[in-house]
């Protein structure tokens, strides 16, 4: 029934993109990757004009302008542009996150290559990665589910902070009565564990079920009262613990999972999917491992349903991805094509495994808005790279609390030049780039973690960017020819 849904939407959105030539990108990424920001920037850029060399259409003047339209589908909230602009140029602070979906639609006006003018929508959705990560759950039973839960939950570098959940795992046997108080215990310590993982220290990355994280308008509901239980590949009696909890697990498949699939997922034409990879690499080897684990997941989302009658219908829906490594603006240049090296190579053994050869993939690092500038700084008798921000209010640094007015020189650490080196499981890599930033005089004070304000003056102007125009070439050059 599903899959002919979505064949019947697949074909009602083509007949549409006949009549009006239709692109819809999704914006994904995982909590704090930066699609809000990506998105205002992607937005502004289209509708008042930035520096964008690499993106020829823009560059060669073909695109005349594009504007804000009412968006198409009613049940969608609208991607709140003007707000999160607001709150950048009035108040020089971020915009509030992604908790949910969210939709907004441009018509580019643009002249072809041989000089006619056409239109192109381009629909723009933006949503949780965490719901992404979902999407492998489609095809698991509960038991696969909690086996799988519990043996990343033992891991090492979880097993700390998932102790008073694998606790409250060991008192509630699945075998046991089906008793609500110790099923909403055991879900609300499964939650807070999660939640811990997402912490700076530890920035883990793969995390289903991704609405205990992102409930977006299911918060509270009982849909997500349910934990993984140390259960029997059978399926457990229904009067039991087990049986209640797989219960939950099919009913929040059936009616969460499900119809992000079919509703949003699966008419996506492109997809951007944001990566905070420098939280990664600040965290060190467990949270790279992690995040390349979470890669794979999402990765073998955008397989899900090629096998389905839809892609026996029409083509496969989801034509291009492009990884984007965000904030590339901590980094001095230099290290920016390092930068896309190790997201590269993170995607690429995720793909190696997966043998994807379905859309086309692409990975760039990226600044949406881009938060400092780069600057020789003299330490020590040498000229040195430094990126210079201003940070943002109350944060630490070495005894000293920022008043968000001032600025400061980073020496951000380098990148190594093979990313292979912070795969070593010697975990060499990682003490190459702790030692790169000891070596810039700043062992004693992390800086690694500190947030910049946005750029002052973000209005109608053009807003500094990295690499925003490399990404916009990738998604839709070849759409406005
Ligand atoms: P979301 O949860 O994916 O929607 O993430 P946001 O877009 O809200 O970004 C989370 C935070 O990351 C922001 O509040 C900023 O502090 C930071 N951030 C996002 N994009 C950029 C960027 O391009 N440059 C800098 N310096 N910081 C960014």
């Amino acid at each position: 029934v599903d899959d002919a849904r979505i064949a019947l939407q697949a074909l009602a959105d083509r007949v549409e993109g006949i009549a009006h030539p239709t692109l819809r990108l999704g914006v994904t990424g995982l909590s704090r990757a930066g699609k809000t920001i990506f998105t205002t920037a992607l937005i502004h850029a289209l509708t008042k004009g930035a520096r964008m060399p690499v993106f020829e259409p823009y560059q060669s003047g073909r695109i005349a302008r594009a504007e804000l339209q009412p968006q198409p589908d009613d049940a969608v909230p609208r991607f709140a542009y003007e707000g999160h602009l607001e709150m950048l140029g009035a108040e020089r602070r971020w915009p509030s996150s992604t908790t949910r979906v969210s939709e907004l639609r441009l018509a580019i006006r643009y002249a072809t290559r041989r000089g006619s003018l056409k239109t192109l929508t381009l629909d723009i959705v933006d949503y949780p990665g965490e719901w992404l990560l979902d999407l492998p759950l489609l095809n698991m039973s509960y038991a696969d589910f909690a086996r799988q839960s519990l043996a990343l939950a033992r891991a090492q570098a979880r097993a700390e902070v998932a102790a008073p959940f694998l606790a409250a795992v060991a008192d509630a046997p699945a075998s046991g009565p089906a008793d609500e108080a110790r099923a909403r215990e055991v879900a609300a310590r499964f939650t807070s564990y999660l939640s811990a993982c997402r912490s700076e220290r530890l920035a883990m990355s793969l995390l289903p079920p991704g609405r205990f994280l992102m409930p977006g308008d299911l918060e509270g509901s009982p849909a997500l009262t349910f934990a993984p239980l140390d259960v029997e590949d059978t399926p457990s009696r229904a009067d039991t613990l087990g049986g209640m909890m797989e219960r939950r697990f099919e009913a929040y498949k059936h009616a969460v999972v499900r119809p992000f699939f079919r509703n949003h997922f699966a008419r996506l034409d492109r997809q951007i999917v944001l990566v905070d990879t420098l939280s990664a690499l600040n965290a060190g080897p467990a949270a790279l491992a992690d995040l390349e684990r979470a890669l794979d997941g999402i990765l073998a989302a955008f397989r899900t349903g090629r096998n389905s009658l839809v892609s026996t219908l029409f083509r496969p829906r989801i034509e291009k991805v492009l990884f984007a490594a965000t904030k590339a603006d901590h980094l001095h240049r230099a290290s920016h094509d390092r930068l896309e090296a190790v997201l590269g190579r993170l995607v690429e053994r995720a793909r190696e495994r997966a043998q994807d050869r379905g859309a086309t993939l692409d990975v760039v690092a990226l600044a949406a808005i881009r938060a400092t500038r780069e600057a020789r700084v003299r330490r020590g008798g040498h000229e040195l790279d430094a990126i210079v921000g201003t940070p943002e209010a109350g944060q630490e640094a070495g005894g000293h609390v920022f008043d968000g007015e001032e600025e400061v020189a980073v020496f951000p650490g380098e990148l190594p030049a093979d990313p292979d080196a912070l795969f070593d499981p010697s975990g060499a890599g990682f003490r190459g780039l702790a030692s790169s930033m000891a070596g810039n005089g700043q062992d004693d004070v992390d800086f690694r973690f500190l947030r910049f304000r946005p750029p002052a003056d973000i209005g109608d102007g053009p807003i500094p960017h990295i690499r925003l125009d490399r990404a916009l070439q990738f998604l839709l050059a070849d759409r406005l020819t």
